[in-house]
């Protein structure tokens, strides 16, 4: 069985396209306080988990108290999509000013998947145009002929590329 060792406190980066099961996957694995998820920032700004307008505030928000839990050496988990550099480089900032490790998790499920999950999700349905977008920067990052994701500056990268390894994998902590 796959095993993932996190470095207990870390943060946790988690990367996948919209629907391909994030959320899901932070409530399997860590517990409610670790996650900070975008969608719940932009619910709890706006009441609404949807709104891209609050997008910017969102972050503002969660960064915020990404920086605060690093700085107290709290693990803590980002539930976003982090397709993008930018997004990704931002955090990273957090773990080095808090002087913890970052691990990556990339949930990189084939694209069918991802857009029946999407399809079939109660509430929220995103754009499957957007998915596509998702879909389309993860592989810019993944497809590199180095390896990206380290060379961001994660300690431990870990891609996740069947459901099967996703619904196996376990989470253990080390601390020290
Ligand atoms: P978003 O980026 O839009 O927040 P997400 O990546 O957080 O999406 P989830 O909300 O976790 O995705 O999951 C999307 C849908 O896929 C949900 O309906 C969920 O029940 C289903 N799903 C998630 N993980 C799994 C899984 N391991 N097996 C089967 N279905 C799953
Ligand atoms: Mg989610």
């Amino acid at each position: 069985m796959l095993e993932i060792a996190i470095p207990d406190p870390s943060l946790v980066v988690l990367i996948g396209a919209a629907g391909v099961g994030k959320s899901t996957f932070a409530a399997r694995h860590f517990g409610p306080s670790e996650v900070l998820s975008s969608d719940a920032y932009r619910a709890l700004i706006s009441g609404d988990a949807a709104d891209q307008t609050v997008t910017r505030a969102a972050f503002g928000r969660l960064h915020r108290d990404l920086g605060r839990r690093l700085d107290g050496r709290q693990l803590s988990v980002v539930d976003a999509t982090n397709v993008d550099r930018g997004a990704r480089q931002a955090l990273l900032r957090r773990a080095i000013s808090a002087g913890l490790p970052a691990v990556a998790i990339v949930l990189d499920l084939p694209a069918e998947v991802i857009l029946a999950r999407n399809a079939g999700r109660p509430g929220r349905v995103v754009d499957e145009r957007v998915v596509w977008l998702h879909l389309a920067r993860l592989r810019e990052t993944l497809d590199r002929p180095r390896r990206q994701l380290e060379t961001e500056g994660f300690s431990l990268v870990v891609v996740l590329g069947n459901p099967r390894e996703v619904d196996q994998v376990s989470v253990v902590r080390q601390t020290g």
